[in-house]
């Protein structure tokens, strides 16, 4: 949950979580969408249907423990080496190092590590450095007093060298170049995609709601029914055909897609992509003749309902506007 997120932001969702899946074996058992209605709003929807395939690994491979030896720990889905580290030196104390974006920003300023952090040869370093400095005693607070001191003390921009413990050792502040480092790695590259979404609204107030394909961006999550905008087209032309679609397999009245009425557009950043979508309304005056449909999945829904579906961010942001 933390990764990318303020542990500020983070707790309220924690303990929700928690206080809804408490041991591996209720999250094991718990079905994917009441997973996915929990993470709502945190992003990375990928993370919760790891920790979900997760703790049924662990529940059917040992017995809704978690396992103790790194390499078996290492073997479950979505758990790689910085979270082995993480859990079992946190958790049990053990020895292990790990290296998250502020530990890499400490080390790569303490020893003036030369290359970007996302090349393989110098995570090797990273990590080389990161076992090195790693005592034999309380290994698990020194990693989280690591973590912390990155983000608090040694931050990407101005850190706090005055007031941090290592100032005595550090190569980067002798060199009076410590926020040259950690050195800049490749951009992500952004696509930009145009959307249109589709809000028809039925007289008791419920929305239509479709799931997402099972691959690609958010998968099986909910949104308004939407199309990409290819290149040329017109926003309003492209509603109108998603509408005319859904009036037909609902069985609502054909002038609906003449009634379609731009409210708005909705801006919504991933980590590579970004959407900007139109978003088009109109409310039908009597019940669908075909309320459901299984293909693509299809529901009306009312906004009390919002919270059980696991509707992902740039969702809402469409559907509130
Ligand atoms: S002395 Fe400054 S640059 Fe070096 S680790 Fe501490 S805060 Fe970071």
């Amino acid at each position: 949950m933390l990764q990318q997120t303020r542990v500020s932001v983070v707790i309220p969702y924690y303990e929700r979580f928690l206080g809804r899946f408490p041991t591996v074996h209720a999250l094991a058992a718990a079905e994917e969408d009441d997973v996915l209605a929990a993470w709502s709003g945190l992003g990375f929807y990928r993370r919760a249907r790891n920790l979900h395939a997760g703790a049924r690994q662990m529940e059917q491979d040992h017995g809704g423990e978690v396992p103790r030896d790194p390499a078996e720990l290492g073997a479950i889905k979505g758990i790689g080496r910085y979270t082995v580290g993480a859990i079992l030196s946190a958790a049990f104390d053990m020895r292990l190092p790990i290296l998250d974006g502020n530990v890499i920003r400490v080390l790569s300023r303490l020893f003036r590590v030369d290359g970007p952090p996302d090349r393989a040869a110098t995570q090797k370093v990273l990590w080389g450095l990161a076992e090195d400095v790693l005592p034999t005693h309380r290994p698990g607070d020194f990693n989280q007093a690591l973590m912390d001191l990155g983000a608090t003390v040694c931050k990407p921009s101005g850190p706090i060298c005055a007031a941090c413990p290592l100032s005595d050792v550090c190569e980067g502040l002798a060199a009076e170049d410590a926020e040259s480092f950690p050195r800049p790695g490749r951009k992500q590259k952004v696509r930009f995609v145009e959307r249109v979404a589709v809000r028809l609204r039925l007289p008791d107030g419920r929305i239509l709601l479709e799931r997402r394909p099972a691959r690609g961006l958010l998968p099986n999550l909910w949104e308004m029914p939407a199309a990409e905008v290819s290149e040329g087209e017109a926003p309003g032309g492209l509603a109108r055909a998603v509408c005319a679609r859904l009036v037909r397999s609902h069985g609502l009245a054909a002038d609906l897609v003449d009634d379609l009425v731009p409210c708005g557009v909705a801006e919504h950043r991933f980590s590579h992509r970004h959407w900007t979508t139109h978003v088009f309304e109109a409310q039908a005056l009597a019940a669908p003749a075909a309320p459901e449909s299984s293909k693509p999945e299809r529901r009306w829904v009312a906004i009390s309902e919002f919270e059980d579906l696991g509707l992902p961010t740039a969702s809402r942001k469409a559907i509130e506007l």
